[in-house]
């Protein structure tokens, strides 16, 4: 272009040329500064807001007069508001029993933080006790979770046996079996104990169960596994170290129902039978024959919930409040049975 000009004006045009080079460098340049500057000042105001909600909640809970800071979990579900709360899914309705006992809020917390990771549940934490524990009503708070805190004391005839086994828990589920009658009207339930260790894969799969769902428990007796048969991908049989004439010897968290499938039973409930309460619950879902169970965790090769249970402490001994007056420890004691 610049071939047929004299030397001068060669330059002259070169520079010309060169000039609208140089401002798109520039301007290039200039703009990715701006850009990664605003991705900066972005990412920082993102966890000043965050940090700035962390104090707050710890803030509150002083306010409230609690005797100690929280801050984990509401930050923990505002980091994924799309997974919690997905109306495209069944609902699960989480029935739990519980006691207070040296490792009820030790086994309260880990099942809590399993279930903030889970969507849709609804927890139904019910005490076997004359009143709430102002701990677990704490707890439960703090999770953000959906929840109802009920009690349900086992019977006084049982809870004055002195000899061989209590039916543990079951007035509890039949609370929970109760209020999902009066509230739910569809999804999935399922017994959850306080101190067993569930798979956040074992809520994926229950939550579709369209009538009664089985799959193995581990941990469990001297075979360590309570788990349907399955032989050529069809169920054949219980596998489990206690059977004792049962028509569904399973384990309690070896199981789950649809909600539907409960309403339209209204008598189904859980004995108070020692030993028996899995299977008479069952059986009081009639009509439901073993072959018809949905039989889930790839088709029982898989274990997504195991019966731990923990060691049984002793009772925390007393604190010497002249000693230790105006101390962290005063307060500790008090979380402690
Ligand atoms: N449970 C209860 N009251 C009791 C004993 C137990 O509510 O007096 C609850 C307990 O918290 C658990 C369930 O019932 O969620 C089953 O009890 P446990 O784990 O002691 O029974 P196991 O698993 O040994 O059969
Ligand atoms: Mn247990």
């Amino acid at each position: 272009m610049c071939k047929l000009l004299t030397y001068q004006e060669k330059i002259v045009c070169k520079r010309r040329m060169r000039f609208p080079l140089t401002m798109y460098l520039i301007i290039f340049v200039s703009a990715s500064v701006v850009f990664y500057q605003y991705h900066l000042s972005k990412a920082w105001m993102i966890s000043h807001n965050n940090s700035q909600q962390f104090r707050d909640l710890g803030a509150s809970s002083v306010e409230k007069g609690a005797n100690y800071t929280y801050y984990a979990s509401k930050n923990i579900r505002q980091a994924e508001p799309f997974s919690i709360n997905n109306p495209h899914i069944p609902p699960l309705y989480i029935i739990t029993p519980t006691y207070r006992r040296p490792e009820q809020l030790a086994e309260l917390t880990r099942l809590a933080h399993t279930l903030m990771l889970t969507p849709n549940v609804h927890w139904l934490v019910i005490e076997d006790a004359q009143r709430k524990t102002d701990l677990v009503t704490d707890l439960l708070e703090r999770t953000g979770l959906s929840y109802d805190h009920l009690l349900a004391p086992m019977p006084e005839i049982y809870k004055k046996k002195k000899k061989g086994p209590k039916p543990r828990g079951v007035s509890n589920r039949n609370k929970g079996l109760n209020w999902i009658r009066q509230n739910a009207k569809n999804g999935v339930l399922y017994f959850a104990d306080d101190d067993n260790t569930y798979d956040l894969q074992l809520f994926k799969e229950i939550r579709y169960t369209k009538q009664v769902s089985m799959f193995p428990v581990g941990l469990i007796t001297k075979l360590g596994i309570s788990s349907p048969i399955v032989r050529n991908g069809k169920f054949d049989g219980f596998y489990d170290g206690w059977i004792a004439g049962r028509k569904f010897p399973v384990d309690m968290a070896g199981f789950a129902v649809s909600v539907k499938f409960l309403l339209d039973r209204p008598k189904a409930g859980m004995p108070f039978k020692p030993g028996f309460e899995e299977d008479g619950f069952l059986k009081s879902l009639e009509p439901l024959e073993p072959y018809e169970l949905e039989l889930l965790a790839e088709n029982c090769t898989k274990i997504w919930v195991w019966h731990t249970q923990a060691k049984r402490n002793e009772p925390s001994q007393p604190l010497d409040f002249a000693k230790y007056n105006n101390t962290n420890l005063v307060v500790l004691k008090h979380i402690l049975v």
